[in-house]
């Protein structure tokens, strides 16, 4: 049986927000009690739309933001009683846009040892070894070591962020949008490689994303959020073969809208996506779901697990 490496265990993250002068506060929840675990080696995508959550539940598993109430555990341990370098160690993340999150005043040398120096790892002569062996790993010439991130190409960048995120040999990666900002030729290259390294390196990935494209090709299990929650949670193969929350059904049969700046999917639901701080009643999905009743305005449905699947809908697709 594979190990647990990462239990997320009911997760809340509510933001409390001004409402202006006279005006009393209000709550947004953006994680609104999560649970799942991540076994050891394995690939679990979060799936949804701009503003369901996926990115700051990376952003707790990080530590940079804290949980509202819930506990997240590594190996068991509760991930507060662990220092925030130690980890740093042990769960790297890559970000969407590789330039954005490249330092455009060091060079790639720098930016790829840096977390070595941080973390005060190695001589400088091994520091320089250690990196020019990740450069190898992750396909980037040597010649470029001395570059800075505006001479190389955006798939070339990402390979930089992805070296500098597996230079301390991290266990847990997590990969947010990891090709949404490149172009379309290069994706793969992308994809190709993290299955590589994964597979090389032993590593565990949460991958988030809007596009089951890409999830479809990395990972073993998807996890499907709106407004905060986890509607339906399958192994890739059965979600993909056979939706069983109307929400998934409609991601399913989208395509990514032609905005690149915007990278949302296109659901072909209809209404837009509803604002998390007035979320509808019942079942929050029901302004948007073909299959919604009267019922669906007024009860929230409850988690139902059928073997190793979940789903939160009080009509799942048969
Ligand atoms: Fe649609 Fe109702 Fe299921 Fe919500 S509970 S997804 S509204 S059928």
């Amino acid at each position: 049986m594979s190990e647990d490496l990462l239990e997320i265990d009911d997760i809340y993250k509510i933001y409390m927000l001004s409402g202006g002068v006279l005006q009393s506060k209000r709550s947004l929840k953006a994680v609104d009690g999560v649970s799942f675990t991540v076994a050891k080696g394995s690939v679990l995508g979060l799936v949804g739309e701009s503003g369901c959550g996926k990115s700051t539940l990376a952003k707790i598993i990080l530590g940079l933001e804290s949980p509202t109430r819930g506990e997240i555990r590594l190996s068991g341990q509760p991930i507060t009683s662990i220092s925030q370098r130690r980890r740093a160690r042990r769960i790297q993340p890559i970000f969407q846009d590789p330039y954005a999150s490249l330092n455009p005043r060091k060079t790639i040398y720098q930016i790829i040892g840096l977390p070595l120096s941080v973390h005060g790892i190695g001589t400088a002569k091994e520091q320089e070894k250690k990196v020019v062996e990740m450069m190898a790993v992750v396909g980037l010439p040597r010649r470029v070591r001395y570059n800075y991130p505006s001479q190389l190409s955006g798939g070339q960048r990402q390979r930089v962020a992805i070296a500098r995120a597996l230079i301390m040999r991290p266990e847990i990666v997590i990969c947010d949008e990891p090709t949404s900002a490149l172009d379309v030729s290069v994706q793969s290259q992308i994809l190709n490689l993290l299955i590589d390294l994964r597979r090389e390196l032993d590593l565990t990935y949460i991958v988030i994303s809007h596009d089951l494209a890409v999830v479809e090709h990395l990972v073993s299990e998807v996890a499907v959020m709106y407004l905060g929650r986890i509607v339906e949670q399958a192994p890739t193969a059965d979600l993909f073969e056979k939706p069983l929350h109307p929400y998934t059904t409609a991601l399913l049969t989208s395509v990514l809208t032609p905005d690149p700046e915007l990278g949302l999917p296109e659901t072909h639901l209809g209404i837009t996506y509803p604002n998390p701080i007035d979320p509808p009643s019942g079942c929050t999905f029901h302004p948007r779901c073909p299959k919604a009743t009267e019922r669906c305005k007024v009860e929230i449905p409850q988690p139902t697990i059928k073997g190793d699947r979940l789903v939160e809908c009080h009509f799942p697709n048969e």
